[in-house]
């Protein structure tokens, strides 16, 4: 039987575009699509985190299609069994930042008052060029979530191993913290 600490859930949370679908491959170990495929509902991946100290099996789901689809579908359900949320925004689309606000509050109606970790990535910080969100802005809206924020890319493989560690290991130490 296969053995582990901690079992993970992780939802991904974002505008369609952001780039939850890359996030989660690399999450799992794969190479990035440059071509856009689009998720067609909901889709997972399973992966291992072993340190010295602790061994966690990952569950990191992603969701397709905008907010206001995903919560027609019932998302809430998906949800349910997840301990943390990734939520994503593009720092290059104003829009997917402002929208965030939207995905906390659907969050917040689904956890009805459980306890929950929060992440906030803004991802592809390599179109820094086209960069319409600054990093002091999306830490000051982080802050008031009382959440962490990591700029990624998911293109060059940006802080993503560290956002998934973070996350597991957060979790990992509130639910073994429970448990002794
Ligand atoms: P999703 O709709 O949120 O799942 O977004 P996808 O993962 O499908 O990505 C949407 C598009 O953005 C794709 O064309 C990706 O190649 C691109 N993309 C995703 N992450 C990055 C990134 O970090 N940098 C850049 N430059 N492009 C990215
Ligand atoms: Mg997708």
């Amino acid at each position: 039987m296969e053995e582990y600490d901690v079992m993970v859930r992780l939802l991904l949370l974002g505008e369609a575009g952001v780039g939850k679908s890359c996030i989660m491959q690399r999450f799992a170990g794969e190479p990035f699509q440059e071509a856009h495929v689009p998720t067609i509902g909901v889709d997972f991946k399973t992966r291992r985190l072993d340190k010295p100290k602790l061994s966690a099996k990952v569950q990191i789901w992603d969701t397709a299609g905008n907010r206001r689809y995903r919560v027609g579908c019932g998302f809430g359900g998906l949800f349910r069994g997840c301990q943390g949320v990734i939520l994503i925004f593009d720092v290059s689309d104003r829009e997917s930042f402002n929208n965030l606000r939207h995905c906390i509050r659907d969050v917040e109606g689904w956890r009805q008052g459980e306890p929950l970790m929060l992440l906030l990535l803004g991802n592809k910080a390599d179109r820094a060029a086209y960069r319409v969100v600054s990093a002091e802005e999306a830490l000051a809206f982080a802050e008031s979530w009382n959440m962490l924020y990591l700029e990624t890319s998911a293109k060059h493989n940006w802080n993503l191993q560290e956002a998934f560690e973070h996350s597991v290991e957060e979790l990992a130490r509130r639910q073994l913290g429970a448990c002794a």
